[in-house]
């Protein structure tokens, strides 16, 4: 038998709403909701608890909410502020394990199994992990903790906001069992209707029926009802998401002080990127290469152009072209590829564009090289948001 995983699903405490009361704290205790104006068809995409006790929540009409709630103070979102906590929270996370597969900016499955932290303990983990969180960001998270994605999520809403909850493996049959229905997730109020003529309230219910009477009721869903019935869910930690786009990016400790240097240094950058191209192989196909320069003064630009695969001379063009946009030192060099994926099924999760930032001297070695872009973490880059990428914004949105 397979020794137990051990899963984590961390969720902040509404979110959007927690990040306004901490920097606004007269917000404190009064009814908010983060969300689009009420006079312009906008919705709810966080509350608070306060304005949960009206009734209000996420993707209701904010001229509803308003009803609801006529003093509801309504705060357009600050999606640059909230990037930046969730960035935070991901540091927090990487400390304690590398399989970590985010679902939203301030959500994700942890899968510590193999973590060495607390002598392997998955609890102490999440506790850790909390405390951080509140230490660093100054919001709350909640921790659900079991054997699998499934009963982790369940269990990190079980105590919200601020708490924790754990489905050891000895205590996951008799958790399930008396498990409402109306918990499992793809379980909406129309399946749980029909659940409850059939008179299936619990998880415990479902298990009278076997996998051939729930796929005549439920349809393809029966199988996984069947299972989740039972506790199990083998999914893994997916910690690969769809790509838009793979890019290399180097911030230099001295700025390159001319168009010389910077095209001196593609071909470093160049040898990393088809590194991480290589890993991809035949997931993806190049639609555009890229160059990234973020000038001495912060000022950044982009240029692109439409390619199927990655061409050198193609990046000294663009880099040349982007360069004679500022014409003063460069700090930060970037290029890369935008991709789309050749079998979309194979994916399900988020998308995101993949950035690999290395940091080192712009004296070290192509050995050196190497070695920093191991230790790097891939991170779902904030400015691909800013660029205007849709599916990327209802990532977001989600
Ligand atoms: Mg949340």
């Amino acid at each position: 038998m397979q020794p137990s995983r051990k899963i984590i699903h961390c969720d902040c405490d509404c979110f959007y709403a927690s990040i306004e009361v901490r920097d606004n704290p007269h917000l404190l205790g009064k009814p908010i909701a983060v969300g689009g104006s009420p006079n312009h068809r906008g919705v709810v995409a966080t509350c608070n608890y306060e304005a949960r006790e009206f009734g209000i929540h996420s993707a209701m009409a904010s001229a509803t909410a308003r009803k609801r709630c006529p003093d509801l103070i309504i705060i357009r979102p600050d999606m640059e502020k909230y990037h930046e906590a969730s960035a935070q929270i991901h540091e927090v996370f990487r400390r304690y394990t590398k399989l970590i597969e985010p679902l939203s900016l301030d959500e994700a499955y942890l899968d510590v199994s193999d973590s060495k932290h607390f002598e392997g303990s998955a609890t102490r983990i999440a506790e850790a992990i909390r405390a951080e969180v509140k230490e660093n960001v100054n919001i709350t998270i909640s921790a659900g903790i079991a054997p699998n994605k499934f009963l982790a999520k369940i269990a990190s809403d079980w105590n919200k906001p601020d708490g924790v909850f754990v489905v050891t493996p000895d205590r996951v049959d008799a958790f399930v069992e008396a498990l409402p229905v109306k918990k499992l997730h793809g379980v909406g109020n129309v399946t749980a209707s029909k659940m409850k003529r059939l008179g299936i309230n619990t998880c415990g219910d479902l298990r009278k029926l076997d996998e051939t009477q729930l796929t005549k009721y439920f349809g393809s869903f029966g199988k996984r009802l069947n299972n989740l019935s039972r506790g199990i869910d083998n999914r893994p930690v997916k910690t690969d998401r769809i790509r838009k786009s793979v890019s290399i990016e180097n911030t230099y400790s001295s700025d390159l002080p001319n168009l010389k240097r910077c095209l001196e240094e593609l071909p470093y950058l160049e040898i990393q990127l088809a590194k991480r191209l290589n890993k991809l192989k035949g997931r993806y196909k190049i639609r555009k290469q890229f160059i990234k320069i973020k000038f001495h003064d912060f000022v950044q630009t982009t240029v692109e152009m439409v390619s199927s695969q990655t061409v050198t001379d193609n990046y000294s063009e663009l880099c040349s072209k982007g360069f004679s946009r500022g014409n003063k030192p460069v700090r930060l060099l970037g290029l890369g590829v935008k991709v789309f994926p050749l079998n979309e099924e194979q994916f399900v999760g988020n998308t995101s564009n993949v950035t690999e930032t290395i940091s080192r001297s712009s004296a070290h070695s192509i050995e050196n090289r190497d070695e920093l872009t191991d230790q790097n973490q891939a991170t779902i880059s904030k400015k691909n948001i800013d660029n205007g990428d849709a599916d990327q914004l209802k990532l977001i949105l989600d």
